[in-house]
């Protein structure tokens, strides 16, 4: 049995990063993956310029079960260390929005950088290795794999999340936590596009490509400032990711097309301009004629609407209720919710604390960030702080 101090399973981001820390420390590292590539959804992500970390990250970015968990590691290897490291091996990018960076050029290039530092620590990387059995072995691991049997003296679980199962995401890393007598938390598809209940889709789905600024809300009050864009199987944009994340099943949630007030000015401006004209200057044409269609709002000008009817508009247009059918789940999905309960966890190590030596990292536990670069820096932070003590 081949013997190794540290065996990580997962060569995703946050594998990567916690494999070439550890081995810069003179660890034996094996990083291990039963995908065929490494780092395939660094590869895909920011439609494949990865949009590595954010200027803004901070605590408040993360959904978690337990909020604090996530203040250490984001502390101890912060998006500065992050770009410090990009800067270091000369890859150019820039801020799209929000704070959001992007490479000017390649995701390609940070998967280059992160394999780069793996080799540079001597870490062994192994692809197409199917794990079959993980067991204890005295105070490590025994990981049995298709070819071989390993051991280890730490085990790393970096297996993702269960979104994009079509490029290699499993259960694994939740099967595992539940096999040592760890609490998983439910998983649910975050930052997926939206369905349509049957009757929003017949009027809604001509609206397919039209795409506004509006503000998100949850029913939880949670607002997102970003835009929506109609699509022919629901609604998507960075405003509906981020606010699926906070939505529930069977939940509404409210869209200001329209800041409230605007329509009152525009009575005082424009008294004799019609309703569905004056509308037309502030959204896109055919969201206002499928809005008027759905609503039944009459068409008249404007000084003929008396304070009550323009109040009911105000109220439609500042807080614009969709209840949608579902998500698109998984397939489509940037991330899950849920995953390995955090309580479970050390926040300054990610070691288990009923299973020393065994540390889970990445999306498999039970955070998840905003949209914008919030769940790589997860990845590389979790990833880091486990690499030094692994
Ligand atoms: C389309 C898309 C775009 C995205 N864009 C962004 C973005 O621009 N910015 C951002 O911050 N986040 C983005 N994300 C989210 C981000 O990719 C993840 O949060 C991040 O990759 C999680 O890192 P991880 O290391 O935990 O998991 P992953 O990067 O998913 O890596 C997990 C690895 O484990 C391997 N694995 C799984 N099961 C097994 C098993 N049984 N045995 C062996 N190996 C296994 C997988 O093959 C994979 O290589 C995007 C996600 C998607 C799907």
């Amino acid at each position: 049995m081949k013997a190794w101090d540290v065996i990580v399973i997962g060569a995703g981001a946050a594998g990567l990063m916690c494999a070439a820390e550890a081995g810069k420390r003179g660890r034996r590292v094996l990083l291990l993956d039963h995908g065929k590539r490494i780092g395939r959804k660094i590869l895909m992500s920011g439609g494949g310029r990865c949009n590595f970390t954010n200027y803004f990250v901070e605590p408040a970015a993360y959904l978690c079960g337990n909020p604090h968990f996530v203040k250490s590691a984001l502390a101890r290897y912060t998006q500065w260390d992050f770009i410090a490291l990009v800067e270091k091996h000369g890859i150019a990018y820039h801020e799209k929005t929000l704070g959001q960076l992007f490479c000017d050029d390649s995701a390609q290039e940070i998967v280059d950088m992160l394999v780069k530092e793996c080799e540079d620590a001597g870490v062994t990387i192994r692809l197409r290795t199917e794990i079959l059995n993980v067991e204890r072995l005295g105070d490590g691991f025994m990981v049995a794999t298709a070819n071989d049997e390993l051991s280890c003296q730490s085990l790393v679980v970096a297996s993702g999340g269960l979104s994009m199962p079509k490029i290699g995401a499993s259960p694994f890393g939740y099967k595992l936590a539940e096999q040592f007598g760890l609490k998983v938390l439910p998983t649910r598809a975050g930052l997926v596009p939206f369905t349509l209940q049957p009757e929003d889709k017949a009027t809604l789905e001509p609206l397919a490509g039209v795409s506004l600024p509006v503000v998100a809300e949850s029913e939880d009050g949670t607002r997102f400032a970003e835009s929506l864009l109609f699509t022919h199987r629901g609604v998507s944009g960075p405003s509906v990711l981020q606010i699926s994340s906070y939505w529930q099943a069977g939940e509404q949630v409210h869209f200001e097309l329209l800041p409230a007030g605007g329509l009152a000015q525009g009575v005082a401006d424009s008294p004799n301009q019609e309703l569905k004209t004056w509308l037309s200057r502030h959204l896109p044409k055919r969201l206002v004629e499928t809005l008027l269609e759905r609503e039944q709002i009459g068409n008249k000008p404007l000084k003929q609407y008396v304070p009550k009817e323009l109040a009911a508009i105000e109220r439609l247009l500042s807080a614009w209720p969709l209840k949608p059918g579902g998500t698109e789940g998984y397939r489509t999905a940037e991330v899950t919710l849920g995953g390995v309960d955090t309580r479970e966890l050390s926040s300054k190590t990610m070691m288990a604390n009923k299973v020393p030596n065994l540390y889970f990292i990445g999306e498999v536990v039970d955070v998840t960030g905003w949209l914008g670069g919030y769940n790589f820096q997860w990845a590389w932070s979790g990833g880091w702080c486990a690499g030094q003590v692994v």
